[in-house]
């Protein structure tokens, strides 16, 4: 009989604590709802990130409109290992110009957004670009192995796909182009648009156009699909002072590796 009643107490305490449990919990997924709606009113863009709460496992839990983070099959970046030779190769003709370009701290990275009139051409399809950003390390591996940095030049064509060029960065020389753009990086000033600057992004390109590509996503929220990926084999390099520069404003902003679900990664 005691120890009867003793098991009906504990149930009771365990229930208890069960609903209190239960009650942190709906107070804290108030709490990140809310939150991102306030965040929201601020910049129209719910908050995600690579650390903390909103880490990359949790950025489809953050919007709706993020789920394809959590479900999408052909998702970004990848990790490369044996590319096959492409049997039928396709080729980027790289034709930019020299404009206008606005440095910007959009609060997940350093980006610089062209004006119109610079564009690549891969296999007869013309995409239009738009803006090049950093990550470190990098978001795509080869052979398990992560470069310091990462650059993605993301292009539109007129019927909205996307394709992007990914260049690896690795620790090496100054590079003078990176120089000029993190001389025009704006000061505490998160998110504003600033530091016009006339820029022609093909001096960032390595000589060899070898490129691997394969069909992949985003690799931040929303993490669309449906995205050209065309990784240029040779890599690019910048001084470790430059990426200590980068580092300091955006230490880690490198999705993890995503599965390949039976896509090939094709060598052109
Ligand atoms: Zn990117």
């Amino acid at each position: 009989m005691f120890s009867f009643l003793n098991t009906t107490k504990s149930k009771i305490l365990h229930s208890l604590s069960q609903r209190f449990f239960q009650l942190v919990a709906i107070s804290l997924v108030t709490t990140i709802v809310f939150g991102s709606h306030q965040s929201w009113a601020g910049d129209d863009k719910p908050s995600w990130g690579y650390g903390g709460a909103s880490n990359p496992s949790q950025w489809s839990e953050i919007a709706p409109e993020f789920e394809a983070c959590e479900l999408g099959r052909d998702q970004s970046p990848i990790n490369i290992i044996d590319p096959e030779q492409s049997e039928q190769t396709s080729t980027i003709d790289f034709d930019y110009q020299s404009t206008t370009a606005k440095v910007v701290d959009n609060g997940h990275t350093i980006e610089v957004q062209f004006e119109p009139g610079s564009s690549i051409t891969i296999d007869d399809e013309v995409y239009q670009l738009l803006q090049f950003h950093f990550h470190t390390p990098s978001e795509h591996t080869i052979d398990d192995k992560a470069s310091a940095m990462e650059v993605h030049f993301v292009h539109q064509n007129e019927a909205g796909k996307l394709a992007v060029v990914g260049i690896l960065m690795n620790s090496g020389a100054e590079n003078p182009v990176i120089a000029s753009i993190w001389d025009a990086i704006p000061d505490n000033n998160k998110a504003q648009e600033v530091s016009n600057m006339s820029l022609n992004a093909a001096t960032l390109l390595p000589d060899d156009k070898t490129f691997l590509s394969y069909t992949g996503s985003l690799t931040t929220p929303p993490c669309s699909e449906e995205v050209s990926w065309n990784l240029l084999v040779e890599p690019i390099e910048l001084s470790p002072e430059q990426i200590a520069t980068f580092e300091s404003l955006y230490p880690y902003n490198a999705r993890p590796i995503q599965p390949l679900n039976g896509r090939s990664v094709d060598l052109n």
